[in-house]
């Protein structure tokens, strides 16, 4: 089977390292020469939106998906009219802006946190003054890592606030209290058939995923709601792949903050860490194979990689941890790769967890 993936990151990359022992093979659309995936499958250099690399992109393949949910829909749906593209458009329409998105968990009974369309300044002042401050002011669109965000913590900021962001649509939410961000990772088959691995607690810095501990310690009541959220959503999109929904936890209830529908970051230890990898199970989906076990083999921590790449030696040394590097030149800020270390229990996991992160912080 030959798979189609717009965008050639290292999401795109691990695709393909999942895909090759289930005999596929893979032709990635990507506009970057240098993207990742190009180093071990066939790259056509191109925009999204060019004619020629697309009509070049498609001779031949069976099934598209994409690794990147920045591809324009209008690129998505016109694959759509030639070859199956999975997941839906729809979920790509739905996930790339922030409004829609919200709206969408709501109609779903999903909890957000309180928010409102902003197009003026004096539409903000008006939803700052109905969901208090602090809140955080957000593009609706393109925003990532953190990235096309001002947390407005009292009035004098608004104002600053709006000359940063003003020139866009743009959403604000109320700041929700949570004590730690979690994630969930679902998989919805050809047949509807779902898969959801455990909750993970993830950690960021500066807006980049630094930490994701899997299985999270959760009460068996977080898990089903978080199940239950991507479920629904699944269901509602007539969805098809991997789904990721990263949600706020507030000691009392999971807030959805917002969804991926591709492979995700916080799933990465799946590689290791379970029965069948995210990967894995998103390229079943797609290909219309059964889905696999999502049981944890161990329990796992991943770190990633930023700006700097740490020496092999270094981190294999560590017991139960496992290397992976994206081949992309190192530049601040850029994911470079990640480590997954397994381990027996939590209090193992812990320490080799510490080791690592003095090995990486030294880098
Ligand atoms: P996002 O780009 O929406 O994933 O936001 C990046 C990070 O900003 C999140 O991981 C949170 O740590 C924080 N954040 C985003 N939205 C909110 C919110 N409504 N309340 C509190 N923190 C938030």
């Amino acid at each position: 089977m030959k798979i189609g993936i717009l965008g050639g990151g290292q999401l795109g990359r691990m695709l393909a390292l999942a895909g090759y022992p289930l005999g596929m093979s893979f032709r990635f659309l990507d506009p970057s020469p240098e993207a990742p995936a190009g180093q071990m499958a066939e790259h056509i250099v191109g925009d999204y939106d060019n004619e020629p690399a697309l009509a070049r992109f498609l001779e031949g393949l069976d099934v598209v998906t994409f690794e990147f949910e920045n591809v324009p829909v209008e690129t998505a749906r016109a694959i759509a009219r030639k070859v199956p593209v999975y997941p839906p458009p729809q979920a790509l329409e739905t996930s790339q802006d922030r409004l829609v998105e919200k709206r969408f968990f709501r109609s779903l009974g999903i909890p957000t946190p309180p928010f409102e369309p902003v197009s003026s300044l004096d539409e903000l002042r008006a939803a700052a003054a109905q969901l208090g401050l602090p809140a955080v002011l957000k593009t609706r669109r393109m925003g990532y890592d953190g990235k096309g965000q001002y947390l407005l913590r009292g009035e004098p900021d608004i104002e600053q606030a709006w000359q940063a962001l003003g020139s866009v649509p743009l959403i604000l939410e109320g700041f929700v209290q949570f004590s730690r961000e979690l994630s969930v990772i679902a998989v919805r088959g050809h047949d509807g058939q779902t898969v959801c691995y455990p909750l993970v607690e993830n950690t960021h810095r500066e807006g980049i995923l630094r930490t994701s501990i899997a299985p999270a310690s959760v009460d068996p009541g977080a898990h089903a709601s978080a199940e239950e959220y991507a479920h629904h959503a699944m269901q509602a999109l007539d969805y098809r792949g991997v789904l990721a929904i990263e949600l706020f936890d507030t000691g009392s209830e999971l807030i959805a903050n917002e969804m991926a529908p591709r492979v995700h970051n916080s799933g990465h230890w799946t590689i290791e860490g379970a029965e069948t990898s995210q990967f894995e199970n998103h390229l079943r989906a797609v290909a219309g194979l059964p889905l696999g076990s999502r049981e944890c083999v161990s329990q796992s921590a991943m770190l990633n990689l930023i700006g700097t790449v740490p020496k092999s030696e270094d981190v294999l040394s560590v017991p139960g941890a496992h290397l992976h590097l994206y081949g992309k030149a190192p530049r601040p800020g850029r994911k470079l790769g990640h480590i997954t270390l397994r381990a027996d229990d939590k209090e193992k996991l812990a320490a080799g967890l510490a080791d690592l992160r003095r090995i990486v912080d030294r880098s």
